[in-house]
């Protein structure tokens, strides 16, 4: 059951840096947590909704969801499971390659991945026989990564969940952490934890989508109460370096519609030598003007605007006689849906490839969701494609849907309409 957190009544203190918030990043009113996916007896019974009103810190620059909801209900009936993703097996495969040869990984080497999920990406550590632990806090999923051989334990991630596991497993070389800074409640203990299990020479990773991208290309609908933080490079940077991490390199990854992945090792090893990446990506946001606080407050007009053509597009099909149906029920596709109202009468229903979600409906709007199969059967006009972040494989998979002449749908940044 979902609960408000006891910090909700606090007053809003940057959970960076702990400066008051005090401007709007942008509000999309209310909505219920965006995995609360919900089956048939469910619908008639109410259903909780809650603020999601983004700030930003004029101090540290950091965007953020106040903590309305309570982490642990979140992780409760955790049903996002990362296999289900080719495009992001494939980016996990390389990752390990990668980080492989750069960091000359072998059988003596120990590897952590925090939010390990199903075991998707430490499986390829498992085959190259280097010795790893995966930490996930959901046990569904964690089940699953033991179930295909990834060592894995279910805990929340901070200082003191890594102070046991160094006890027991001795210093990670490498530590991951790939889409998961950003959805920690305590961001500080969270990343403390790194400085707490690394090795001298250890080296941790992290992914996190791009703040500048978020900006720049309107993905508001990546704003839901499971992601507290929308985090900045240079925002980034000063959170580690206040744990004791030096950040030595960055990459850009196109991954989640534009992330980052961030190098660190703890301040002081000097291990590895610090790369022009750093310094440049600094300048770029400078630039970008992400270090004034009007830059930041512009965002809400784009999003009203964004909300305002994608309404047109669905309210036009509908009156031309149009059937539009959704594919993908991620998440973040709720936060949409239930900023732009967009109900059944709009959408007549979603297919996904997660089993955990037929049958069910989505939270706030209870829009039914089918297995893919029902896409062929319905052949609709246009096919509304929720995970935009997907979007090339997602139509590759449907290229079926040119049989009967679908068109595809892509909300964001604004609506597009693709053959
Ligand atoms: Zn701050």
């Amino acid at each position: 059951m979902t609960t408000i957190s006891k910090t909700e009544a606090a007053p809003a203190l940057c959970r960076a840096c702990s400066a008051p918030l005090e401007h709007t990043f942008v509000d999309l009113g209310k909505s219920p947590p965006c995995e609360a996916f919900l089956r048939a007896d469910q619908l008639e019974q109410g259903e909780t909704f809650y603020p999601l009103h983004a700030l930003v810190c004029s101090k540290c620059f950091l965007v953020q969801l106040k903590d309305y909801v309570d982490a642990d209900s979140i992780f409760d009936d955790y049903a996002y499971f990362s296999s289900f993703s080719d495009s992001w097996l494939e980016h996990a495969r390389q990752y390990c390659a990668d980080m492989t040869e750069r960091f000359a990984l072998n059988g003596d080497s120990f590897c952590v991945e925090v939010a390990s999920n199903d075991g998707y990406l430490l499986q390829n550590f498992v085959r190259a026989k280097i010795r790893c632990l995966g930490i996930e806090p959901s046990w569904t999923v964690a089940e699953a990564a033991l179930k295909v051989g990834v060592p894995s334990i279910q805990e929340f991630f901070g200082r003191e969940t890594a102070r046991k596991v160094r006890e027991e497993h001795g210093p990670a070389d490498l530590m991951s952490a790939n889409n998961v800074v950003a959805h920690v409640p305590d961001i500080k203990d969270f990343v403390g934890g790194f400085q707490e299990l690394l090795s001298p020479e250890g080296v941790v990773t992290l992914e996190f989508p791009h703040l500048a991208r978020l900006m720049d290309q309107v993905q508001y609908d990546t704003i839901y109460h499971e992601h507290f933080s929308y985090l900045s490079f240079g925002t980034l940077l000063g959170i580690l370096k206040d744990q004791g991490l030096t950040v030595f390199d960055v990459q850009k990854l196109k991954t989640h519609g534009g992330s980052l992945r961030v190098f660190a090792q703890l301040t002081g090893s000097g291990v590895q030598p610090v790369e022009k990446s750093v310094k440049a990506l600094l300048q770029e946001e400078k630039n970008l003007g992400f270090r004034e606080l009007h830059t930041y407050l512009r965002f809400t007009e784009l999003v009203e605007k964004s909300k305002r053509e994608t309404l047109k597009f669905l309210i036009q099909a509908k009156e031309e006689g149009k059937s539009v149906v959704a594919y993908g029920a991620p998440g973040k596709g709720n936060t949409l849906l239930n900023y732009c109202g967009v109900r059944s009468d709009l959408i007549e229903f979603a297919v996904d490839r997660n089993p955990y979600k037929h049958g069910r409906f989505t939270p706030g709007t209870q829009i039914p969701i089918f297995p893919p199969e029902a896409l062929e059967e319905a052949r609709p006009d246009y096919i509304f494609i929720l995970p935009w972040n997907l979007e090339a494989e997602i139509r590759q998979q449907l290229s079926f849907a040119r049989e009967w002449g679908a068109k595809f749908v892509i909300p964001i940044p604004e609506i597009q309409i693709l053959d």
